[in-house]
This record gives structure tokens, sequence and C-alpha cells, in this order.
């Protein structure tokens, strides 16, 4: 199914994970994907390894997220490599998870700032190419069931995660008359680096409560990303859709 054939798509923290993943799915759907990482040998790599394997091309990016910068040049990029911009993902995340009691602010600044910051300036770079052309473009920020519920132990991320579907909303009144879309997806417990970090029995508890009793994988969440990357959802913006197995807690 070629949903992406000829579209450019960026991808930020995608060396792993859900947005490595995303990128795979890109990729076989015939987009060409720039991978972003904050590290740029791993995005490299990544973007090597999945020459080939897809039928669209791809790149490695350095690109941290929270540098206005870095995002601009980031699309810059794309757009010189690929002649475009299509399909923008604001995936890159970072946890510093602990009790208000124990929180620095520096923990509270830092999740704000990658993913909330980060979200923003991916939105306006992408959004300032897309509106410009014909067809606009699609925007997927990767927002957490964390933001819906709240998590103990997770205030700055379930902040962050909440702001990320305010922005979601505004950016797409702002850019819907140039049929720029903006949506946002809500995972819940996905097997990831970020979730094998967690203590075994806070992750087992988080287990219990997902009604299909598992954990999701990253394919999971990449098939709903492609969704809203392509015309299949043309008529979506300012949604925000949970990939949860029925969790709600
Ligand atoms: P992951 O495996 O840790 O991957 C995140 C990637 O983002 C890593 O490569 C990371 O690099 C990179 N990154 C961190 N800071 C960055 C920055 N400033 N600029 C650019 N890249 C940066 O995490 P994941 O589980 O795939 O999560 C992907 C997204 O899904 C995140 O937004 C996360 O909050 C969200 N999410 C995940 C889950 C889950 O259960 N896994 C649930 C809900 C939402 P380093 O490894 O060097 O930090």
């Amino acid at each position: 199914m070629s949903l992406l054939q000829g579209r450019t798509a960026i991808i930020t923290g995608a060396a792993q994970g859900i947005g490595l993943s995303i990128a795979e799915a890109f990729t076989a759907a015939g987009a060409n994907v720039v991978i972003a990482d904050i590290d740029g040998a791993r995005a490299d790599t990544a973007a090597t390894h999945l020459k080939g394997t897809g039928a669209g091309d791809s790149a490695g990016a350095a690109c941290d997220v929270s540098s206005a910068d870095d995002m601009n040049a980031l699309v810059e990029l794309a757009v010189s490599r690929f002649g475009g911009l299509d399909v923008f993902v604001n995936n890159a995340g970072i946890t510093r998870d602990a009790t208000m009691r124990k929180m620095s602010e520096e923990m509270f600044d830092q999740v704000i700032s990658v993913h909330l910051r980060g979200a923003w300036l991916g939105t306006r770079a992408a959004a300032n190419v897309m509106r410009e052309q014909p067809g606009g473009g699609s925007i997927v920020n990767i927002s957490s069931i964390s933001g819906k519920v709240g998590l103990a132990g997770q205030t700055n991320y379930s902040a962050a995660k909440a702001g990320i579907v305010g922005l979601t909303k505004a950016a797409a009144k702002e850019v819907g008359f140039a049929n720029v879309r903006v949506n946002a997806i809500q995972p819940g417990l996905i097997r990831t680096a970020m979730t094998e970090a967690l203590p075994n029995d806070i992750y087992e508890s988080r287990v219990k409560d997902i009604p299909l009793g598992r954990a999701g994988e990253p394919s999971e969440i990449a098939q709903v990303a492609l969704f809203l990357a392509s015309d299949m959802s043309s008529y979506m913006t300012g949604a925000v859709l949970e990939v949860t197995g029925g969790r709600h807690t």
C-alpha cells in the first residue's frame, strides 16, 4: 500500500523506539523520510538501515528539537534534499520522573523544553513550509495518555503532553485554511527503551490497567501515525487519537 508515495516526511527522535517504527512504516508506504535525532550518528545509522527496506529514500539528521536553529535547519534539509515537506511528526521525548517533592526545577524545565517547546517549534517550522505549497501537509504530534489522565511522578511530563493537545488544537485552527492538518496521538504503555527504564512493579501495575492485557508495540502507534499522515484522514484536524489498548487511568 503506497499511502505516502512520493511524499517527504520528517520524524523527530526517530533513531529508536516509536519514531523509528514510524519511519519504517512511512518508507514502506513510499515516503522519503528524514530521521532526526539529538544523536546525529544514530540517526544516520537508522537511515542507512532503512535504505533499501522500503519503497522510499531516507536520510539522517542531527537535531535538538528544543533549538529553533536546529529545527529550522532540519526543515531546510528536507526541502533541499527531497523538494518539499508533506508530513512532520513531533515524536522526540525524554522522561525525568519524580514526585513533586523530589523533582527539581531543572527536571521540570527539561521535559517541558523537549516535549512542548520542541513540538511547538516543529509545528511552526513545518507549517511555515506546508502552508505555502499546493496540497498543504499533515503534522502529527505524539502526546501521551499521561497528558489526559495525569500520572503520579510525571507532573512535568503530564503537563507537557497535555500542552501538546492544546498546541495541536490551536494550530489546527490557524493553518486549516491552507489544508495543513494537525492531529495528535496519545499512546498508552508501549514497549520501548523509555518504558523498559520503568521499575518492574510500576510497569506491571500499568499492564494490569490495560483491558487488552498487554503493552503495545511501536508498530501499533506507527500504523495510526501513517493513517494521520496520509489522505486516509483527509477530513481530520485538531483530533486526538488514544492508542492505549483501552487504558483510561
Ligand atoms: P525513546 O525510545 O526514548 O525514543 C525517543 C528518542 O528521542 C530517543 O532517540 C532520544 O534520544 C530522542 N531525543 C531525546 N531528546 C531529544 C531532543 N531534544 N531532540 C531530538 N531527539 C531527542 O522513546 P519512545 O518510547 O519511542 O517515545 C517516543 C515518543 O512517544 C515520546 O514523545 C514519548 O513521550 C511518547 N510516548 C511514549 C510512550 C511509551 O510507552 N513508550 C507512551 C506515550 C507516549 P536519547 O535516547 O539520546 O535521549
